[in-house]
């Protein structure tokens, strides 16, 4: 029975240890879904309600982490939550970057966000895809695209491999990036009530952002879903804001979390700003 218990841990431990390698945290999976579900129209509303799963009460938020909970066995998917691009190059190349580690063209972020749009063009219509599926993971990936670090370097994976102090305890730079700054966030200016950071989000793109905000929604052309843009906004972001200041063995405080959570903030906002505007064009 010891020996089993033992097991478990270790098998949960793991679990967690590797749920936090990829994509925003819960929390900003969460607070992106939330705001996108918000801003849907009537008729993409409708379908995504037809195309949630029964467990998940018509709440798209509760199931935006899916996709980090399945790539263990969907082992697939796991090189579609990110896509990275060579040292010091700060600018995305769909040609040179959208590839996983085998080489396989169109196998990162960007590529997915583009394949399960095509998909979700489907619906209505007789097909041979899971459209299930793919809602939750373009809900999941419009997330992940936002993260500055799901664009980073290929030589240090995503900041994965640098190694810094979040105050006092020993973390890496993409988790400080996933999870973090948000969690600090919402502790320190929300009294952990996550409802509430969502609001002022929200608030924010009524107001502050109010001005920005067509110009987060459209893509040039007559395209769709527009990620290689997101993706090229996130390398930018990770050169100047996340990388910046934050090399091996360094210590981030107030100085480095002050300066970063706007933009948290605003990548936030243009995801959940974002997936709803897509999800408005493929169920017009
Ligand atoms: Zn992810």
């Amino acid at each position: 029975m010891e020996y089993y218990k033992i097991q478990l841990v270790a098998i949960v431990s793991f679990i967690f240890l590797f749920q936090n390698i990829q994509g925003w945290g819960e929390e900003g999976h969460y607070i992106t879904c939330k705001i996108a579900q918000s801003r849907l129209s009537d008729t993409a509303a409708e379908a995504v309600k037809k195309l949630l799963p029964d467990y998940a009460q018509n709440d798209l938020a509760s199931v935006c982490t899916w996709a980090d909970r399945v790539k263990f066995y969907l082992r697939w998917s796991s090189p579609l939550h990110y896509a990275d691009t060579p040292p010091r190059l700060c600018n995305f190349q769909y040609n040179r970057d959208c590839k996983d580690l085998d080489g396989v063209k169109g196998r990162c972020v960007v590529g997915a966000i583009n394949n399960y749009t095509t998909q979700l063009l489907d619906y209505g219509k007789d097909t041979q895809y899971n459209l299930t599926q793919a809602l939750l993971f373009l809900s999941h990936f419009m997330g992940d695209v936002h993260q500055p670090l799901h664009t980073g370097f290929t030589t240090d994976k995503g900041g994965n491999l640098i190694d810094v102090h979040w105050y006092r305890r020993k973390q890496n730079l993409h988790h400080v990036w996933d999870a973090n700054i948000i969690e600090t966030e919402e502790e320190r200016f929300y009294d952990s009530n996550r409802d509430d950071f969502i609001s002022a989000i929200q608030d924010n793109i009524t107001k502050t952002w109010s001005d920005k905000v067509e110009g987060w929604e459209i893509c040039s052309s007559d395209e769709t879903a527009c990620p290689n843009t997101y993706a090229s906004e996130g390398i930018q972001a990770a050169c100047q804001w996340a990388y910046k200041g934050a090399p091996e063995d360094s210590v981030l405080e107030d100085d480095y979390f002050l300066s970063r959570l706007p933009i948290v903030n605003l990548r936030l906002a243009q995801g959940g700003v974002r997936l709803a505007a897509t999800l408005n064009r493929i169920f017009k």
